[in-house]
């Protein structure tokens, strides 16, 4: 699915790109409460690649009980690779 690694690549690469600009917190910097609980977050969820900017922050354990973004779920897997 190289089409799909490309998009799922680029929309890592806009929230890294806006985490440079300030426009995302940096959570490594700053403490950013997980969305779905109250621990710290660690990563930005996707819920579509096609909205390579709208994330929320989540934990690592609430961003496993949420699953992959639509565009992975649709072709019925986990993982990207
Ligand atoms: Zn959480």
């Amino acid at each position: 699915m190289k089409k799909l690694q490309s998009i799922s690549a680029n929309a890592h690469r806009r929230v890294a790109d806006a985490k440079r600009r300030g426009l995302l917190a940096n959570m490594s910097k700053t403490f950013v409460k997980c969305t779905d609980c109250d621990n710290r977050a660690e990563q930005y969820d996707h819920r579509s690649y096609a909205k390579p900017l709208e994330v929320e922050p989540v934990c690592n354990g609430c961003n496993k009980k949420r699953g992959p973004a639509i565009e992975i779920r649709a072709l019925g897997t986990n993982h990207v690779r």
